[in-house]
Order: C-alpha cells, then structure tokens, then sequence
C-alpha cells in the first residue's frame, strides 16, 4: 500500500508495515482467527473518525459535533441488525474480549456461577477460564467435550446447569472443528434458567453468509469479534434481544468502556455492506468446503484430526502419533512458508506452552481464492514438513514453492503482485 506521508515522517515504521504485506502475500496463512480485509475496509478503519470523541450512544452524545458519527454508527448498526436479524445491536466494544467482558458486567455480581466451555477443549479464555479475570471474579463452571469423540458432551452441560444455576451460559468456541447446537444449549439453559450467550467470534462472518446456523431467536446475547470470518475491521459486536438492550448497552458504556472507535465502527459498517452480498455468501460456503477438502487430504497423509474432520472453516490436527510436537511443527511450517499456530488438543498429556496439536483454518486463503486443487498441495507440504521439521533444505525449497503458489493469487487489501 502507497504511504508517502508515513514513509516520510517514520521510515522506520513504513519499512516494517511494508515487510508485513510482502509477508502476508508471501505465505499460506492458515491461522483461523485471520483473514485478509479489503482495501475499502482499511481506508475506513485508517481515518479521520479516529479524531473524534463519541461518549454515549447516537442521539445521546455527551461531546458536541456528532453530526457525521452518529449517522456512522447508526448505518454500522442497522448494516448489522438486517445482516443477522437481530433486534438490538451494540458495535462499540473494543474487541471480542470486551464484549464479553460487557455481557458479564451486564448481567452478573462478582461471585455469580457462570458457564463455559473449557479451554483445553475449545473455548475461549473469556468463558471462565482460571487464568481469565472472567475465571477469577466469578465462580465459574467449565464443561467439555466427551473423550471418545471430542464432541460437546451436552449430558455433561446438563447435568452440570442443573447442579450449578448459572446466571449466564456460554456456547461458543475458539478451537472446535463442530456445528455448535444451539437448540441444545437453549434447551439446557431454559431449564436451568441460565441467560444463553453465543459467541460467534470465530464464526460470524460463516453465519452472516449462511454456511453455519444462526443463533439468533436461540441465544438472548450474541457477542462476536469483527475481524476474523466476517472479514472486518479489529473490533467487537453485540447483538441481543430487544428486553436486554438497555443493560448490553450500559454495560458497554458508560459501564466498561470510553469513547468508541469511530474508525472501527466505520470499518464495521463497510464490512457489513460487503456481507451482505452474493459473493459473500459464496465465500462462507467456499471457506466450509476447502476445509472439508483439506481435512479429507490431510487424513489421507495420515494426520489424525479432533472429531475426524471439520463442518466449519477449522481444522486441530493431533499430531501425537507423528511424534512431533505442535510447537516444532507450527515453527517448521512458519520457515516453510505455512503459518499456523500451535494449539492444545482435548485430554492432551502436554502443557499448553508446547501442546499436541496445531490450529489450521481456510478464512484468509479462502478470500484468496485458492480452491480444491491448493487444499491438496498445502495438504501435501504439511505432511513432508512435519515428518522432517529440522530439515533446513527440504523447508527452504517448500517456502519457495508456496511462495510461488501465492504470488498466482491476488490478497484483498495488498496491492502487491
Ligand atoms: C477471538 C475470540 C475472542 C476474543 O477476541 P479478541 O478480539 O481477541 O479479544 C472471544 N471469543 C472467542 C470465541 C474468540 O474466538
């Protein structure tokens, strides 16, 4: 991207944004969370809206000179609300973790039991895990997947609501290669009289294009980052049902937060406007389908996959019998051109610093068109990289191999070729 007023005042800064794009266009990057935004999307979120201070809500402003904001805010709203068919929405956390952190504040005193879905088997730091400061204010109660196969196991969830009453119930994963059920959690949560939270972090940009069910009309708070599959600016999004509006709301701010990123809403509001097509729906489907594809090679070259495969846009790839670690193999496959990140697996006997398993998704290479025949290759040089990690030639010649793969391919928001 041309910079001729940074590249003047900060060279320094200019030259390593410059080595960041060459190294995203360079590389297979298969990191679940990540994804390539457009170019429009990066002139919103990179613009003067970031000047200006917008406590409160449109209408309701505690600075003067609103007057272009709060339509800003209010498009990015209604973009959203007619996008997933919610009835209130609230675009103003900072990112998915303070959004999350807003529910809790909405609906819970310290102390207060609360659920989730356990890290080792999926879930998200934020949904109670100890280390979390969602672990240490409230009492919460993990729940995981069942060890033959590594599924949600939802007698657990349920036996475990029935005992507990927790106030909120998460559903919602960072590391689950599953359709989440949200009947069952409803279900489950009407009978404990838990309030049901989904987080869709990962996955609302697949909901949004219809390749993954809604929670909406099932869960009465949705909380989602905006930059992973929807394909948006880094930011956080509320929806929820009309009766909890004032109290998401006030959570938000005044309760957690200052100002908003006025930027980030704009970008929000333009990555919605792009969802909200035809071509977006292609890419949600597009995004399951190399997965699968790339699951079914990956099983041919032996790798062993938590559950056996995938239905959404991620894949967590056990490597135990390969006898490799995830760490060694996640750094082999960086040198090799193929970034993903090292990631536990459920049961796993290794600490999380150096676990089993790697993480791998198809959000960014979906958007950069790659297709079936790409799924197979990667597939490919997966399976040599993690059978010889210390092989200095063997990765060299393989980064040199994707890098030519990638340069076939255009990036949306890179300008290179
Ligand atoms: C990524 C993620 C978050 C946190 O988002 P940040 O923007 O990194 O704070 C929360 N919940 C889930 C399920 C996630 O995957």
């Amino acid at each position: 991207m041309s910079d001729p007023h940074l590249s003047a005042a900060d060279p320094t800064i200019s030259e390593l944004i410059h080595k960041e794009e060459q190294r995203q266009f360079d590389k297979v990057r298969l990191i679940p969370s990540e994804n390539y935004v457009s170019r429009a999307v990066l002139e919103a979120s990179g613009s003067v809206l970031s000047n200006k201070y917008s406590e409160g809500y449109a209408g309701k402003r505690y600075y003067e000179g609103q007057q272009f904001i709060d339509e800003v805010e209010n498009l990015a709203v209604s973009r959203v609300k007619k996008l997933f068919g919610s009835d209130h929405v609230n675009v103003q956390p900072y990112s998915g973790s303070p959004a999350n952190f807003a529910v809790y504040f909405a609906f819970c005193k310290p102390g207060d039991t609360v659920m989730g879905l356990g890290l080792p088997s999926g879930g998200h730091l934020t949904h109670g895990w100890p280390v979390s400061v969602t672990g240490s204010y409230f009492n919460a109660v993990q729940y995981g997947v069942r060890r033959e196969d590594q599924r949600i196991d939802f007698d657990e969830v349920a036996k475990l609501a029935k005992e507990n009453k927790p106030k909120i119930m998460w559903c919602g994963t960072t590391a689950y290669p599953r359709v989440v059920d949200y009947d069952r959690f409803a279900q489950i949560a009407r009978d404990c009289g838990a309030i049901l939270i989904a987080d869709i972090a990962h996955i609302s940009g697949l909901i949004a294009g219809g390749s993954h069910p809604s929670p909406v009309g099932k869960a009465e708070v949705i909380t989602s980052t905006t930059h992973k599959t929807f394909r948006g600016p880094r930011g956080g999004m509320i929806m929820c049902d009309e009766k909890h509006a004032k109290a998401i709301d006030k959570a938000v701010f005044p309760g957690l937060q200052g100002g908003p990123h006025n930027s980030t809403t704009a970008g929000i509001a333009v990555a919605a406007l792009e969802a909200d097509t035809p071509a977006f729906k292609k890419y949600a489907h597009a995004i399951v389908e190399n997965a699968k594809t790339f699951a079914e090679a990956l099983m041919s070259h032996g790798f062993k996959l938590t559950t056996g495969g995938t239905d959404n846009h991620l894949i967590l790839c056990d490597l135990t019998h390969q006898n490799v670690s995830g760490k060694i193999a996640a750094q082999a496959l960086d040198r090799a051109g193929i970034e993903c990140n090292y990631n536990s697996v459920p049961f796993d006997p290794r600490k999380p610093f150096d676990p089993s398993g790697i993480r791998i998704g198809t959000p960014a290479i979906t958007s950069r068109g790659f297709g079936a025949t790409e799924m197979k290759a990667i597939a490919s040089w997966m399976a040599k990289v993690v059978a010889a990690p210390t092989d200095a030639t063997l990765l060299a010649r393989i980064a040199g191999e994707v890098s030519d793969m990638c340069h076939k391919f255009p990036a949306p928001g890179i300008s290179l070729k």
